[in-house]
């Protein structure tokens, strides 16, 4: 595969998770233009892509570029029909401006803690999970980057007007510094044990000491406890200036009206005329790196191999992007690529290669391989067979349909994208990388092709200045360093000669060459007529069901094939299935590896897995349309036999035996949640107990349990979108024909229950985890649901998550991570909260959250007027979004699908969830909190995990003893 690019090193406060996909769309402006308003003046950039959206959805989206008076550039797109609301600002500061480390990311978390206007340290919190929305930032080490998402249209500028603020009079409360110091030093001590912040700071040690990117980022108690209230105030001042900016924001008002507000909440920032960071001619790492190989050991038993380059900032040319080109050509997974040889000679199970924008002018182009037992012990052939195929790629020029290939799928993908929620927080990352004037064109197109280009960085590729890092156990020589802040065991050697040598002489491999023409790239994109308010039961019989539902809402050539066979030779109770099936769909997708490549590079995915709950094998194929039936008859192809050898076997048991080994080194809150995924199931198998069950198990069992698989089946199968009902039966048939069998009953196939908290008691169940840190998982048991309690639950867990988090994490300082919500399992209701911390014990954590739901009760139960905002707001937000649940043509049919299987195909689910939602009273949920969250509700669970550590023990309680 190719590498997403993406911030290196951004150090993310856990909030959520950032924005996923792309879209676009800018209106044509004939000329620049000023507009002056009471406060201040704008100028609106012209647009110069005109590609027109061909999404009906989006036919009335119109977006327009700005510069504001102060000099910040930013779009603002307007979508009179959109569901949620968003905004994201991005400032070039980052990390490699840190005066004492850690003082840009120190900065990130006090400007959400209070402003001029809203001084209180929660304000902001509150106001973005009232309003449904979820909100984030993160320091990276050029810039930083904050945005809010998915706010209900009503609360738009409410939220815009706080977020503005950070930026202009953000308060940094002297008792809240010294707070957050604590929350930056937890976020540290949680990524102590990840390999990849592990190595990160490897890579930082062996770094130029004059070049900033070898200094400490994240910061530690250590480093917060030298930047007081002044510094931050200093720093601020002279980083954070309106020249260094960039913003999008989505909303329903128009261009114009969204323009005023934008300028009117980030015109008062400051421009203070800072000049950006350069770094040109500043190497990241020094030369005496190149032609050595470092050796890390990891935590989890992982085994990767990287070559690494700093390569020339040209080639991060936005026109031509070599970089872009020659990734796609290494990390190319179809016929004749470098990892096909690789995995034929059983060296290695994956491989990518890409770019990293380090910041500034610094690029790193990498190639890593996951690597097989046997690639660790002959690395150097692995080594050697890359030079080869980067000779093989270097002896023709780049073919033109490899480019044409990709600059048409960008171009379907930009005409046929559909609604997004984080889209403000993607164009502003986008934007600060591409001059206000082209975007976004430079951003979703290769706009020239360019071979040459591609050539010369193929020609840096070489063995002489490659840097080769290997993350794997078991070292090949002593590690005697160990890295300052993380502790990582490392140690650097220089390549033996003869190793260099033969790489320098490589030869190209005559199995590896440029990739053919992708048969799958769509031509006609044809849109069939489309008809159907609900999904149509097309079949229903013995053998299963099959929905069909061409929908009529969004006009886009895609389409979706979901089966889920289920089997009752696959139980979630028994561990020897469940390591069988992993084992199957594993040699699946091996089989078709060098198809799903260029499937995915066309908009075409599959993917053949568990059905969740363990009870059988789900099939599906999803994307364009025109050759999704071609896709999913390929992928039939091998579901009957997947040609089992005993060599590849060795190699996936082996891989899949690591990654359960490797679930007891998960953070201690992951480990404590499959805790409780065993509490509440009926049946479910543990990591550790699919690790035992994978112990006995041979190729020959696999191929039996390959062959008899679907000897009898039910088959719930859903197709829609842009397809027929003909090809929806021509699809069953396929199905039918292609895994010949016998229906069972459905009762054979059954999932495991959820089982309802005990009646009787609290309970708690503990655990040790060898791993730094505790964690508590708290649960409480609501009841089977039904649409009135499903309506309380939702209610109270959004009025809970903002208080909850401002008393363990924000005031406490008891965890860096600290979340509640509601969970629905099968059909019983829960409430959640989870900390996880390094510094608490799992018990006092435990009385904690209990106080804490106790003294929320009785306020909601005493408070008057305040509440009724509250409640009246989050209500108003809940039901906005129950209005209009999805943005997506695929998240449409996942919901219909669900419909159709799960909840009896009540496909009125949606209506009779907002008459209950609008009839709910603040009085009802009060009844309802009481029942729920009192002491009388004695089903309650939690799951306290202790870590091993040291520092866990600082502040523990122990037996006392006279002396
Ligand atoms: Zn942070």
């Amino acid at each position: 595969m190719f590498k997403v690019s993406r911030p290196a090193a951004a150090v993310a406060s856990l909030r959520t998770g950032l924005a996923k996909r792309a879209c676009i769309h800018v209106p044509p402006v004939a000329v620049a233009r000023s507009y002056a308003t009471s406060a201040s003046s704008y100028t609106i950039i012209p647009n110069t892509l005109h590609l027109p959206l061909l999404t009906t959805q989006l036919k009335d989206r119109k977006s327009a570029k700005l510069v504001l008076s102060n000099g910040i550039k930013g779009v603002v797109i307007s979508d009179s029909e959109t569901p949620v609301t968003g905004a994201a600002l991005s400032v070039e500061a980052g990390s490699w401006h840190d005066t004492i480390e850690g003082t840009a990311h120190f900065c990130e978390h006090m400007l959400f803690l209070g402003t001029k206007k809203f001084p209180s340290e929660h304000d902001y919190e509150r106001f973005i999970f009232d309003s449904n929305g979820q909100m984030n930032g993160y320091t990276a080490n050029d810039h930083s980057l904050y945005y809010f998402s998915d706010v209900s249209p009503s609360a738009f500028d409410g939220a815009l007007d706080r977020f503005a603020r950070f930026f202009y009079e953000p308060l940094f409360n002297p008792n809240c510094v010294e707070r957050e110091q604590n929350a930056v030093d937890q976020e540290f001590r949680k990524n102590i044990e990840q390999d990849g912040w592990r190595v990160l700071h490897v890579r930082k040690a062996l770094a130029n000491a004059s070049h900033p990117f070898s200094a400490f980022n994240t910061g530690n108690l250590e480093t917060m406890k030298m930047i007081s209230q002044d510094t931050l105030k200093e720093w601020f001042r002279n980083h954070y200036s309106a020249n260094l900016m960039h913003f999008a924001i989505l909303g329903r008002d128009s261009v114009e009206v969204l323009a005023e507000k934008a300028e009117a909440a980030f015109g008062p920032i400051r421009n203070n005329n800072v000049p950006a960071l350069a770094t040109t001619g500043r190497a990241v790492f020094p030369t005496s790196l190149h032609r050595t190989l470092t050796w890390i050991e990891p935590i989890k038993n992982l085994r990767e191999l990287t070559l690494a380059w700093e390569i020339p900032f040209k080639y991060n040319d936005d026109t031509t992007k070599p970089a872009r080109l020659a990734s796609h050509l290494i990390g190319y997974e179809g016929q004749n690529s470098l990892l096909s040889l690789l995995k034929k000679e059983e060296l290695a199970e994956g491989l990518s290669a890409g770019q990293s924008h380090l910041g500034a002018e610094n690029l790193l182009f990498e190639i890593s391989v996951s690597l097989t037992e046997n690639g660790v012990k002959e690395w150097q052939t692995v080594v050697g067979r890359i030079f080869e195929g980067i000779a093989s790629l270097q002896a023709t020029h780049v073919p033109k349909h490899v480019f044409d290939q990709v600059y048409l799928v960008n171009k379907i993908g930009y005409q046929f994208q559909q609604r997004s929620s984080g889209i403000a927080t993607q164009w502003c990352g986008l934007l600060r990388r591409e001059s206000i004037e082209t975007f976004p064109q430079k951003s979703f197109f290769i706009s020239s092709f360019d071979p040459a280009a591609t050539q010369a960085l193929l020609n840096e590729l070489t063995p002489d200045t490659c840097m080769y890092t290997m993350i794997a156990q078991k070292a090949a020589f002593p590690l005697n360093k160990s890295e300052k802040w993380m502790g990582a065991k490392y140690a650097t050697h220089p390549i033996k000669g003869g190793d260099l040598g033969m790489w320098k002489s490589a030869k190209p491999h005559p199995d590896v060459s440029h990739p053919a023409p992708n048969p799958f790239i769509p031509k006609h994109l044809a849109l069939t007529a489309r008809d159907s308010a609900h999904p149509q039961l097309l079949l229903s019989g013995n053998e299963g069901k099959l929905y069909f539902f061409p929908d009529a809402e969004f006009a886009v050539p895609e389409a979706a094939y979901m089966f889920n066979i289920k089997t009752p030779k696959i139980r979630p109770d028994d561990p020897r299935s469940i390591v069988l099936a992993a084992l199957y769909t594993r040699f699946v997708h091996e089989r078709l590896q060098e198809i799903s490549y260029d499937a995915a590079s066309a908009g075409l995915h599959f993917d053949v897995g568990s059905v969740p709950g363990d009870t059988g094998i789900a099939v599906g194929v999803d994307g364009y349309s025109e050759n999704a039936a071609l896709l999913l008859q390929s992928v039939l192809g091998f579901l009957r036999n997947p040609s089992v050898t005993e060599h590849e076997f060795a190699v996936y048991l082996e891989s899949l035996k690591r990654s359960y080994q490797n679930a007891s080194k998960d953070s201690p809150l992951r480990q404590a949640m499959d805790k409780l995924s065993n509490v509440i199931h009926e049946k479910y198998c543990p990591p550790a107990m699919l690790a035992e069950a994978a112990e006995r198990i041979s190729a020959d069992d696999l191929r039996a349990f390959s062959e008899s698989l679907y000897e009898t089946r039910y088959i719930e199968a859903f197709v829609g979108g842009n397809v027929t009902g003909d090809e929806a039966l021509a699809a069953w048939r396929l199905v039918q024909e292609s895994l010949p069998g016998t229906p069972c009953s459905q009762e054979s196939v059954a999932r495991s229950k959820a089982i309802p908290f005990s009646e009787t008691g609290p309970t708690y169940l503990d655990t040790n985890v060898p791993v730094k840190g505790n964690a508590l998982v708290w649960a409480l048991g609501l009841g089977t649901r039904d649409h009135k309690l499903r309506t309380g639950q939702e209610l109270l867990s959004k009025l809970i998550k903002e208080p909850l988090y401002t008393e363990l994490r924000t005031k406490a300082q008891t965890g860096y991570i600290v979340s509640s919500g509601g969970m629905q399992v099968e059909k019983q209701l829960f409430l959640q909260a989870v900390v996880q911390s390094n510094t608490h014990d799992p018990w006092d954590l435990l009385s904690r959250v209990e106080l804490f739901h106790e003294t929320f009760l009785r306020e909601l139960v005493e408070s008057g007027t305040e509440i009724q905002a509250r409640f009246d707001a989050v209500k108003a937000a809940k039901l906005a979004r129950l209005a209009q649940p999805y943005d997506t043509l695929a998240a449409k049919l996942r919901w219909f699908r669900y419909l159709a299987f799960e909840e009896d195909a009540d496909f009125e689910f949606l209506e009779a969830r907002m008459a209950a939602m609008k009839a709910y009273s603040l009085d009802d949920l009060r009844e309802f909190a009481v029942g729920a969250l009192g002491r009388r509700n004695k089903r309650r669970m939690a799951v306290l995990a202790s870590g091993n550590s040291e520092e866990n023990l600082e502040f523990k309680w122990r037996a006392y003893a006279k002396l």
